[in-house]
């Protein structure tokens, strides 16, 4: 009967809610653990310079050991539950010891990009952390770049432009997420201290695949007269690849040249590049 569906629909409504606050539940546990006992781990993917085809540095991606847990859906729990101080400090920490272990090992490597989400972004002491750590592991703050989304930006923009502005005097660069997914005016890019562009892959997947180069050839061609570099993500294909070229996105990234990789596959792709080619030569 149409009362007993009713009754039915609600208890289904009523399961997945439970369901959905267990998930959630565990999903902390494992955060909780993986912090105390020391899983969490960073993956680095090339991000490739389109004119030479040269790795120009690498974007930092947190794993968690032996899980195949998303990063996309572990770091939202984080945020909720306050996870991301601790765990956010944790990424800050080994990505810049990570380009310690590099310029030690004299790979020519131009840096690191580090992922900041929201409430770790409007943490009063995120700025001193990543000062501080940069300064303990004497590494050139030039060197790092922070990847925020506009989602981030919209929240706060007074204070967010502070905090932007405190990072660009330090000389750390800061790159706009997941760009075309949000709000996405353009107008936010005049009066934001960003310093580069990430267009995100769904929006490349959509102007690419409907030709309509020319949409893709204006947001870069707008980036670029506001002083901004352009990089494309997801990139998969070589057709893509050539035509996201061709509309002059500065920097590619994405499953074509590689996926995010260890720290060791890293350091056997960098010693081929400096050894074997010369460190301007294509080797992806
Ligand atoms: P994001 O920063 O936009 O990172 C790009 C995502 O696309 C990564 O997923 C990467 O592995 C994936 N990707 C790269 N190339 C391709 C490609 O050619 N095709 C496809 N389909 N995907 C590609 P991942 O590593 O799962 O990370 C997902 C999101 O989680 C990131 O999106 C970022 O928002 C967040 N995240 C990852 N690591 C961190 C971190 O250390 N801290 C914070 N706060 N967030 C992080
Ligand atoms: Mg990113
Ligand atoms: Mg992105
Ligand atoms: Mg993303």
């Amino acid at each position: 009967s149409a009362k007993n569906n009713g009754k039915n629909r609600c208890m289904m409504f009523d399961e997945q809610m439970t369901s959905a606050f267990h998930e959630r539940f565990k999903i902390e546990k494992i955060l909780r653990e993986a912090l105390e006992y020391q899983r969490f781990r960073l993956l680095y993917q090339p991000v490739i310079d389109a004119q030479t085809g040269a790795i120009a540095y690498f974007e930092a991606l947190i794993r968690i050991q032996d899980s195949s847990l998303s990063p996309a859906v572990f770091i939202q729990v984080a945020e909720e539950s306050g996870l991301i101080i601790p765990i956010g400090r944790w990424v800050i920490q080994e990505a810049i010891c990570q380009q310690r272990k590099w310029i030690d090992a004299n790979y020519p490597v131009k840096g690191i990009a580090i992922n900041i989400s929201g409430n770790q972004f409007y943490d009063e002491n995120l700025v001193a952390y990543i000062a501080n750590s940069l300064d303990e592991q004497k590494v050139d703050p030039a060197l790092i770049e922070i990847e925020i989304t506009e989602s981030v930006l919209i929240d706060n923009k007074e204070k967010a432009i502070n905090i932007m502005k405190k990072l660009k005097e330090m000389r750390i660069r800061i790159a706009l997420d997941d760009f075309g997914t949000g709000f996405s005016s353009l107008n936010y890019l005049t009066f934001m201290p960003v310093d580069k562009i990430k267009l995100d892959k769904s929006l490349k997947d959509k102007f690419i695949r409907m030709e309509s180069i020319q949409v893709m050839e204006g947001i870069v061609s707008v980036a670029h007269g506001l002083g901004l570099m352009v990089v494309a993500e997801g990139v998969e294909e070589e057709v893509e690849a050539n035509r996201l070229k061709r509309v002059k996105c500065d920097y590619l990234q994405g499953y074509l040249y590689s996926r995010p990789l260890r720290s060791n596959d890293v350091e056997r792709l960098l010693k081929i590049q400096t050894n074997l080619f010369g460190f301007t030569e294509r080797v992806l």
